[in-house]
């Protein structure tokens, strides 16, 4: 029996698991792929405060050191469901279960994939799904944008103030986006709209490096466009699936909860990018953490 389990060994997750160990309480981190998840895939983080420069996976395994160092327990399994027994909580994966007073969800959103074969080779060697911790590493360069959501335009709209040149690339003729960010788009003149088109194969130099893309238009059909950056927004999907018999989902999946990361469950909570909020940022998974954590420590302090 622990004190909290948290799924999801994040930022959030190790934030939430670093200030509970603090405060004496016992936790279990279960993670089923990456210890410091997705900010690991960003090569540079020069947005935290503190650092000029980290990299996500430097970034990951400090926060991992400081919370082993301060005895914190893990799991590597991939957490199925969890079942509200009123006082404790079950927490099940696909190879066991483990019992807690309380339990933070953490799982963060994944970026949707193009789903193109050796697309995660090419993750911090050209290709991105951020444009806002990213974008600064393509100034002067010729870039592209897959998408036609207001993620798409509004990246494309971004990088058009560093980038030499942003090709905006959507698989359809009219937007998703608000209009008014797709007209202001229009507007740029070293933007150009790429319509009825995918990317169908990526192109890399001998380092392993992207340096092109193969467009697929409709009319035209294929044909190769020279790029050093692929940003890549075509949607999220918060990892939340596993736990919608106890918490509120909303429509695109993410986590209803209140100011203090509480959720309909008692003595559950939910912190980080699955969460339904404006920014998901490292700075907001970390904030999220300790807001969590504090809260779950509230909550222990009036059931123990
Ligand atoms: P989104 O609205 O779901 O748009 C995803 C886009 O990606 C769509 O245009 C979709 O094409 C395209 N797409 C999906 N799968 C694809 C694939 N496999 N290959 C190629 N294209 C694919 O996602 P989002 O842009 O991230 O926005 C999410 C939410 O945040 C929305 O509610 C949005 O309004 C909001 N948001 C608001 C702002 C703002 O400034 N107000 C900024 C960002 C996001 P189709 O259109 O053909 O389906």
């Amino acid at each position: 029996m622990h004190d909290v389990i948290i799924v999801g060994a994040g930022p959030a997750g190790m934030t939430a698991a670093l200030y509970l160990l603090r405060a004496s309480r016992s936790v279990l981190l279960i993670e089923c792929e990456t210890f410091g998840g997705q900010i690991t895939y960003s090569p540079r983080v020069e947005n935290y405060p503190g650092y000029s420069e980290i990299s996500g996976n430097e970034f990951g395994d400090k926060l991992f050191d400081q919370i082993c160092s301060l005895g914190a327990e893990y799991e590597f399994a991939r957490v199925t469901s969890i079942r509200d027994n009123g006082a404790t909580k079950t927490v099940f994966t696909e190879d066991g279960e483990y019992e807690a007073y309380s339990v933070i969800i953490a799982t963060g959103s994944k970026h949707r994939r193009l789903g193109i074969e050796n697309e995660e080779n090419y993750i911090g060697n050209g290709v991105s799904y951020c444009a806002i911790c990213d974008g600064a590493f393509y100034k002067g360069k010729s870039v592209a944008v897959v998408g036609g959501g207001s993620t798409a335009v509004t990246d494309a709209l971004y990088l058009a103030g560093y980038c030499e040149k942003v090709y905006l690339i959507h698989r359809r003729d009219s937007f998703r986006a608000e209009p008014s960010i797709v007209e202001r788009l229009k507007k740029k003149e070293n933007v150009e709209l790429l319509l009825d088109s995918t990317v169908s194969d990526l192109i890399g130099n001998p380092d392993g490096i992207l340096c092109g893309v193969i467009v697929d238009n409709k009319a035209n059909g294929r044909y190769p466009l020279m790029i050093e950056g692929l940003f890549v927004a075509v949607g999220m999907e918060p990892q939340n699936r596993p736990f919608d018999s106890i918490i509120n989902l909303d429509s695109d999946g993410y986590a209803d909860s209140f100011e203090d990361c509480r959720t309909r469950t008692p003595g559950v909570f939910v912190a980080g990018d699955c969460r339904k909020k404006s920014l998901r940022q490292l700075t907001t998974a970390v904030s999220d953490g300790s807001v969590a954590a504090s809260a779950a420590g509230e909550y222990l302090d009036n059931l123990i």
